[in-house]
């Protein structure tokens, strides 16, 4: 068997993992931990296309990897494979532009980028220390979100706010989901020759959801800002918004500011609309059923991703190509298709029967014969491009 390599991601409450053999092409076992540090905890395998859940009596991180190298201790024949381990890491702030081999340096820089991730990169530094602990000896790579923005210009990443906040604070925008716009625009050079010296924009529509232009293979805009907060409306967050609301929204409801801002971050959005769920194939149901508050929240978030999609293509000399990705992005037709009737200006056109029987977790072009621009779904995948980014950084 070839080597393997093991993807972790780290959160405060979850840890996902996978590991993946054939230079990251198939992926051999995955799972989750998840609600660590409750009473509720389990971690669940999914290996040869069974799944096994194991409560956790010891609900912490550490015990999650425990039973990890557990599981491959009883499976020699993949333990044996295992070359190294990559980290998912949220913010790389202004230190990390690309993947890295972990050393101390790395774990403190990581610990500094904390203050725009207050959640997620103390999670991911405990992985990586608990990682180091039980695999001692495996080398260590972190593949952090914000990196492939790097190559943004200051007319685009800096806020129009007095420059002492830049200078001394570094609040600007970062963006988020680099590696799966990264894994998109080597997909796609690959199936569209010559991409990669065009102008590409991308919707990654998950949860979390943002746009990026793609400038030559470079990230030249993207909608996500200093958080994830920014850009377009999400699952249960707000995206971009008049700033006041923050003030209104806490006196309205005589809260604190962090409280109101909790608002725009888990009870806004898809949810917030809907007055549902934040789940757009429930959504998808209910506006079958007849719900328009369903339908309404919907064609909110298409008309906002094709608003920042809009906004981010300036960067762009052509809009060459459209690919849509991410669970909403790769499975809702409906959706697909109400974001590019808003693109109609821009002579975005897509082939409704393409589009509608688009095969599930395949990649495919559904623009018309007519469309200026070609459109795609292409499946996106994160732990392919951090498995392959381990595998190019250890064996150097
Ligand atoms: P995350 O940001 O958590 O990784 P995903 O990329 O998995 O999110 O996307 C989750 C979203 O994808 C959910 O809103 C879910 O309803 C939506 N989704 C998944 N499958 C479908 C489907 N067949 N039709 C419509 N929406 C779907």
């Amino acid at each position: 068997m070839k080597e393997s390599i093991l993807v972790i991601n780290c959160g405060s409450s979850s840890l996902k993992f996978a590991i993946l053999a054939n230079a990251g092409q198939d992926t051999l076992v995955e799972g989750i931990a998840d609600r660590l540090g409750s009473d509720e905890s389990s971690i669940t395998f999914k290996y040869d296309g069974q799944k096994s859940q194991i409560p956790l009596k010891d609900s912490s991180h550490k015990n999650a990897v425990t039973h990890i190298k557990q599981w491959l201790n009883e499976h020699p024949a993949i333990e044996s494979t295992l070359v190294g381990i990559g980290h998912r890491v949220v913010h790389g702030g202004e230190t990390f532009s690309q993947s890295v081999l972990i050393n101390q340096d790395v774990i403190d820089g990581i610990k500094d980028c904390a203050q725009f991730a207050p959640l997620h990169n103390p999670a991911h530094t405990k992985g990586i220390e608990i990682a180091f602990e039980l695999f001692s000896g495996l080398p260590q790579v972190a593949v952090f979100d914000t990196a492939f923005h790097q190559t943004l210009t200051p007319e685009q990443y800096l806020y129009p706010i007095p420059m002492h906040f830049y200078r001394e604070h570094h609040f600007r925008k970062y963006g988020f989901h680099g590696t799966s716009f990264r894994y998109i625009s080597q997909k796609l050079a690959q199936v569209a020759k010559g991409s990669d010296q065009q102008g590409v924009l991308v919707a990654h529509l998950g949860n979390g959801a943002s746009t990026c232009a793609i400038h030559h293979g470079q990230s030249s805009d993207t909608s996500m800002g200093i958080t994830p907060l920014e850009g377009l409306m999400m699952g249960t967050r707000s995206g971009s918004l008049d700033p006041s609301l923050l003030s209104f929204i806490s006196q309205a409801e005589n809260i604190s500011a962090d409280e109101a801002l909790e608002i725009l971050y888990k009870k806004s959005g898809l949810l917030g609309v809907s007055e549902r769920s934040n789940d757009c194939r429930t959504l998808e149901e209910a506006m079958d059923s007849g719900d328009q508050k369903a339908k309404l929240a919907l064609d909110m978030f298409a008309a906002r991703t094709a608003k920042h999609l809009v906004s981010v293509a300036i960067t762009l000399d052509s809009i060459d190509h459209l690919v849509f990705t991410g669970g909403i992005g790769e499975n809702s037709h409906y959706v697909r298709r109400t974001i590019c009737h808003y693109l109609k200006a821009f002579n975005i056109r897509i082939d409704s029967t393409l589009n509608d029987n688009a095969p599930r977790g395949e990649i495919a072009n559904i623009s018309s014969t007519d469309s200026k621009t070609d459109v795609w779904i292409i499946p996106t995948n994160e732990e392919f491009m951090i498995a392959l980014d381990t595998i190019r950084l250890i064996q150097h």
